[in-house]
This record gives C-alpha cells, structure tokens and sequence, in this order.
C-alpha cells in the first residue's frame, strides 16, 4: 500500500528512538490478519425521521477498509460522514444492512458488547477534543486504561510514551486551559491510542484549529499511519488530510460516490 506525504522508505531507517519506542508499544499484526478486512459495511442505511420528513443520512453504503489503512472521508456538510461515524463507534444502529469491525457485528451488539468494543478496541477524536478539565495532560491520558482495570502506576507509564509520541512530554502536567487547541488536539489522539485500539476514528480533527497546529495534528496522524499503530478513519474537510491519506472515500447525499481504492463511482 502506497502512502503519500508520509515517510518514505529511505526515511525509514532514520527514524529515531521515538519510532522504535512507539512500535515496541503495540503489538506487530500479522500479515494474514493484514489482509483480511477490518471493517466491513454492507448495504448500510440510516435513516431519521423528523416530524413527517424522512432524512436518508446513509443510503445504501457497502465498504470494506483493511488493517492499518488511512481512509479520509469527505464530502460536503450534511453528506452523512458523522452519521457513518457514530455506526462504526457503535454510538448507533444502523436502519438496515450489516457492520462488522474486528469481528464484532456492530448491527447485533447490544449495548454492553457495544461499551466493551469502544472501551477496549476503538479510539474516537472530535472536533472539539472533549478532554477532561479537571485532569492534567497524563491523567487524561491514562484515563481509558484506569477504566479498563490497568493499574495506575501501568497506566502513567504507558500514558507517558504517548504523551512523547505526540511531543508533549513537556506538557504533561498541564492542564487542559494551559494548552494551545492543537496541544488539545494532540492530547485527545494520545488518549484515543493509548488502550491500543485496532481503530481510531476522528471526526474533523482539524476543523476548530489554526493552520498550523491543524498541519501538526495532520503531521501526527501520518506518522500514527506510517508507523502503522492503527487503522485511521478521518471525516475532514482538509484537502491536507485527504492527500495525507492512502485511500481518499468521497460522499454525498448519504452515498459513497468515489473510492480511490477501487477507481469506480457508483
Ligand atoms: P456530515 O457529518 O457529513 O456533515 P451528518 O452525518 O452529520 O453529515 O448528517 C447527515 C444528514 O443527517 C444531515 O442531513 C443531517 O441533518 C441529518 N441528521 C444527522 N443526525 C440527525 C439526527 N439525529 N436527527 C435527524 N437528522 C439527522
Ligand atoms: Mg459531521
């Protein structure tokens, strides 16, 4: 898999400490696991009703997206990209059709398997960072591992080399109002990666952040995918992100109308 903008292969071996450290954190995914899809979408639709009106957010979506991908989703406001989003974060039910992630039928889950594959094996980033005010930097971090059962001095630790990966070492012990929107930002990936999750969703990650803390946060998200920590799903409104990504997957009016990894339109 081509990946552009990201870290060419002549880089690779220069690659510093940081890249060692950060791939000795997650486990190495085997090559057939690689190959099988991680999400698969069938024929999906969600639907809303509002008074009298029907709203069609979701139309029909079928998608396949591997291991370790970098999908940006696009399309115009109202196309349908958060809707998709809340699916595969199992936030909701599809009206009809089939989403499997990581094995889990996502349509027949009930709300404790549900909770579970968010807590254990999915990290979500929003616009708008949703950190904990009261908690500095590392205990944001290490919150998702404490709720898993992970002991606290275990937690820090592993909160830390996520805390270094995305360059705020020296923010550790800042609280959310002592930090740039872009710190935010990087803090709330931090935490979304830290429990390991085969899939980190973010929607619009940039979109409340200047232009350069914006390229920062997009610089992080290409080095989460060259590094191959996770699988990458973006909903953005940043032709940037877009071309940071592998796959480029286009929506409008609640459909897929362009895949860059399969050149049709449909
Ligand atoms: P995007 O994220 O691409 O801007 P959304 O997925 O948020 O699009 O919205 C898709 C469509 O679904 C829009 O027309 C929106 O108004 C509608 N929609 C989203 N959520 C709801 C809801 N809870 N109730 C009614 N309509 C909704
Ligand atoms: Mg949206």
């Amino acid at each position: 898999m081509s990946r552009k903008g990201g870290f060419s292969t002549t880089r690779k071996s220069s690659r510093s400490a940081t890249i060692a450290k950060s791939c000795a954190l997650f486990a190495p995914v085997a090559s057939v696991a690689d190959k099988a899809p991680l999400i698969s979408l069938r024929n999906v639709t969600r639907h809303y009703k509002t008074g009298d009106r029907a709203v069609h957010a979701l139309d029909g979506v079928s998608l396949e997206i591997a291991r370790n991908e970098f999908v940006a989703l696009s399309g115009a406001s109202g196309c349908g990209k958060s809707t998709l989003i809340h699916l595969l974060a199992g936030l909701e039910h599809p009206t009809a059709g089939e989403i499997v992630v990581d094995g889990l039928a996502l349509h027949t889950a009930d709300d404790t398997a549900l909770t579970d594959y968010r807590r254990r094996r999915l990290g979500l980033v929003f616009q708008f960072f949703n950190l904990l005010p009261t908690m500095n930097v590392l205990e944001n971090v290490s919150f998702p591992l404490l709720l898993q059962g992970v002991a606290p001095q275990e937690s820090e630790k592993r909160a830390a080399e996520l805390i270094a990966l995305v360059g705020l070492t020296d923010r550790a012990t800042h609280f959310v109002h002592q930090l740039s929107g872009g710190e935010q930002q990087r803090t709330a990936i931090a935490r979304a990666l830290v429990h390991r999750p085969s899939l980190l969703i973010a929607d619009e990650p940039t979109g409340n952040l200047d232009s350069q803390s914006a390229a920062a946060v997009m610089r992080l998200l290409e080095k989460i995918a060259a590094e191959r920590l996770t699988t990458l799903i973006v909903a953005t409104h940043s032709s940037e992100v877009a071309a940071a990504a592998s796959r480029r997957v286009e929506m409008r009016d609640g459909k897929v109308v362009h895949d860059s990894a399969s050149l049709s339109c449909s």
